[in-house]
């Protein structure tokens, strides 16, 4: 790998809302807003994680991105084309491109399927035309590079143990020789014991190939062990953009702080663990200005009055806080 390099993927103002569920009594209809107003440049070459609670919209934010869900409003881009309004047949160079590694190996694997034709389906549509011995050919060098025993292919996904399945997965998004791998959670259903395993894997798959990822995750160790930059995420927003050795060392957004403060770590007094007060309000009903207000124990008038705009700082982290902003915090 060479270093992160050029905006690989862009994400300008994106907005992803559902129809909710509403009161059908009172014909009330109500919109979940999951994604609201996302601007993020993926660079080339790296590993950029988007980090927040369950339900603050970054999984909805990452099949946006891929395009299995249509954007709101706002726009994407890949290498500067923009791909979000694009038809699906323009789209399917895009497709090969760009892949995508699901949370739970037990659904993502069509379980009527062997492992052989698993991974030939991809390659036989975006690749029609290779011999069936260089399929084959491609099928051995892809598992044997995912730790895979490249003679699983006559069995089926339900033989295998969960690590096992999740390089399967794997192993199926490299068959087509992306340069982009968005991974959604790839190892939160996995045991503790082997997701380190698999971690390493999709580390090796991007230094031997040169992959950019989109990396979700609610683990703020996953981040550290993983990601070159980080985006926080909380309800629908980013609120935090810097570089991983950088938000870990100094934590400047009031949400970042209080979750790594949240994350147990082992001291002289054994393990701390301090927990982040309140709920998440529902994405349902957002909080009128920060999002985070209800929340924040700095907040005041402005912060329940006015959105903050996420802010490029002088040490090249960007923040949304109006109490940074006012050098308050
Ligand atoms: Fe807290 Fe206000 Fe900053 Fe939001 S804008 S994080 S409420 S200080």
């Amino acid at each position: 790998m060479t270093g992160p390099r050029e905006t690989l993927v862009g994400i300008t103002d994106v907005v992803k809302h559902f129809a909710g569920g509403g009161n059908v009594l009172k014909r009330e209809k109500r919109k979940v807003h999951a994604v609201n107003g996302v601007t993020l440049a993926i660079r080339q070459g790296e590993s950029f994680c988007l980090v927040g609670e369950s339900g603050c919209g970054k999984s909805t934010l990452a099949r946006t991105v891929i395009g299995l869900n249509a954007p709101t409003a706002g726009t994407i881009t890949y290498r500067g084309q923009r791909i979000d309004d694009l038809t699906p047949k323009a789209m399917a160079p895009y497709r090969r491109r760009m892949q995508m590694v699901f949370q739970n190996p037990y659904a993502s694997l069509n379980p009527r399927m062997t492992v052989q034709t698993i991974l030939e389906e991809p390659i036989r549509f975006h690749f029609p035309r290779l011999s069936r011995a260089e399929v084959k050919a491609k099928v051995e060098e892809v598992m044997l590079s995912v730790g895979n025993d490249p003679h699983w292919g006559s069995r089926y996904p339900h033989e295998f143990s969960g690590g096992q399945r999740q390089r399967i997965s794997i192993a199926r998004a490299l068959m087509v020789d992306p340069e982009f791998v968005v991974a959604d959670e790839p190892i939160s259903a996995l045991d503790v014991s082997i997701q380190a395993q698999v971690l390493n894997v999709m580390m090796d798959a991007r230094d031997q190939r040169d992959l950019t990822y989109l990396f979700i995750t609610h683990d703020l160790s996953v981040v550290e062990h993983f990601g070159s930059r980080v985006g926080v995420m909380y309800l629908g927003t980013v609120c935090e953009l810097a570089e991983t050795k950088a938000l870990f060392a100094n934590p400047r957004h009031p949400y970042t702080q209080i979750l790594l403060a949240a994350i147990p770590r082992l001291d002289a007094s054994g393990f701390r663990h301090t927990r982040l007060a309140g709920e998440v309000p529902t994405a349902m009903d957002l909080p009128s200005g920060c999002v985070f207000h209800p929340r924040c124990p700095h907040a005041n008038a402005r912060c329940k009055a006015e959105i903050p705009a996420l802010k490029d700082q002088p040490d090249g982290t960007a923040i949304a806080c109006h109490g940074i902003e006012e050098g308050r915090i």
